[in-house]
């Protein structure tokens, strides 16, 4: 799970990170009120959306006056910011951050996340800040720093310190580098957080402090804090996703148009490329999971069939803990309550096959059947190119 800049900012805060003055906002009246009660001359107004690369897409804005700041938050809301982390869907701005603008002596590059490689929490940092990670792990690898923390003892001061001297941090401020550093460490370890990312930390006059900062929580371990579960924002989420979630399905959205049913994300990456060598184009994928009863599987059609761009659905099943009749009555159920409109394809493998046919057959709903996967995928695409082009306005002589 993601959180936003405003909600990171004042998890690290309490880990003792120093961070910029700043208040959130609903509307712009409430931003330049913000920028009174934060005081100075000089504010930042910061679109807060689950993406980096805001800057560039408009979402970050520096401010003269309140005058300013109310345009600048006027300008954001509502907005459908569009960066290269969001796909070209963007994300609504709902909220804006106003915070006191720093005068930036130079910005460094500090993430801290999970390496799967050396199976350890990993500080990665660079003097090359104020680029995303990608671009300086593609453009100046040679200043990247890597430094694994050794779980039995956590991060040492004494690491801080190698990561502060190798970023070039003025001697003066080194100490505050390192706390703050082994503060975004803390808040890692004790939050169960993936990551901690700070783009830029900044260095001024005073010291060191986090301009930005993003933290994504391990969702297994989000039942022991209750109080970062809370900050989820399911406006930043793609809606399909989250229902799938609540209703403990796993569901992912691609932009074809066949919509897949599986149990198993095996099973489903084997569908989808069947799909493809069929020449059709998968619109999601809804993992049923092991277990499914009638009722969750006429929650997956629901599901499935609420995107708009199912112009055919597979449903793909080998069951092993899974019954083939259950899953079968699922589907009947489904139907029965809210019958589709496109053709419908379904393959049953493993447990109970027999019985799971002859539920479908005996229900006389108008259901393609197949028994491999070929010729599931096969059925599918042919059935959804056949339906289109008979739902396409004919042409008038
Ligand atoms: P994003 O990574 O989404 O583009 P950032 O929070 O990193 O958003 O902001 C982009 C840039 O804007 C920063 O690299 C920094 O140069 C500038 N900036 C952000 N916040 C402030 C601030 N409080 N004061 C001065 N400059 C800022
Ligand atoms: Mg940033």
């Amino acid at each position: 799970m993601d959180i936003h800049e405003y909600q990171a900012k004042e998890i690290l805060a309490g880990y003792g990170v120093p961070v910029p003055r700043g208040g959130l906002a609903y509307s712009p009246e409430q931003a330049a009120y913000r920028a009174r009660e934060i005081g100075g001359n000089k504010w930042v107004v910061k679109a807060q959306v689950h993406t980096g690369g805001r800057g560039k897409a408009g979402g970050v804005k520096v401010c003269g006056n309140e005058h300013e700041v109310y345009d600048a938050a006027d300008e954001m809301f509502g907005k459908r910011l569009v960066t290269h982390q969001t796909g070209p869907e963007g994300k609504i701005v709902y909220r804006v951050y106003v915070e006191g603008a720093v005068n930036i002596l130079k910005e460094i590059y500090l993430g801290i996340v999970l390496d799967r490689k050396t199976e350890r929490v990993m500080v990665v940092a660079s003097a090359s800040g104020g680029m995303e990670i990608e671009d300086i792990a593609a453009s100046k690898p040679d200043t990247l720093i890597r430094s694994v923390v050794e779980p039995a003892v956590g991060m040492q001061a004494f690491q801080a310190r190698e990561i502060a001297f190798g970023l070039g941090i003025p001697g003066e401020h080194v100490q505050k580098a390192v706390s703050l550093i082994m503060g975004c460490y803390k808040a890692l370890e004790s939050l169960d957080a993936s990551m901690v990312e700070i783009n830029p930390l900044v260095v001024t006059e005073e010291g060191v402090i986090a301009l930005d900062a993003k933290m994504t929580f391990d969702d297994n371990a989000l039942f022991r804090h209750p109080s970062v579960a809370e900050l989820r924002d399911k406006s930043q989420e793609d809606s399909r996703e989250t229902r799938a979630a609540d209703r403990g399905l796993s569901y992912v959205g691609l932009t074809g148009n066949i919509g897949c049913i599986v149990n198993g994300a095996g099973l489903a990456m084997a569908t989808m490329d069947m799909i493809k060598l069929a020449g059709g184009e998968p619109a999601n994928f809804l993992d049923i999971g092991g277990g499914a009863t009638p009722d969750r599987v006429a929650k997956a059609f629901r599901l499935v069939m609420s995107d708009d761009n199912v112009q055919a659905i597979l449903v793909n099943i080998f069951a092993g803990i899974n019954r083939c009749d259950w899953v079968a009555e699922g589907i009947v159920q489904a139907l029965e309550k809210n019958p589709v409109h496109v053709p419908l394809v379904v393959r049953l493998a493993g447990t109970h096959v027999e019985e799971g046919r002859r539920i479908l057959a005996r229900s006389g709903l108008p259901i393609i059947r197949a028994n491999t996967l070929a010729e599931a995928a096969e059925r599918a695409v042919q059935a959804w190119k056949n339906d289109v082009s008979l739902k396409q306005p004919k042409a008038v002589a």
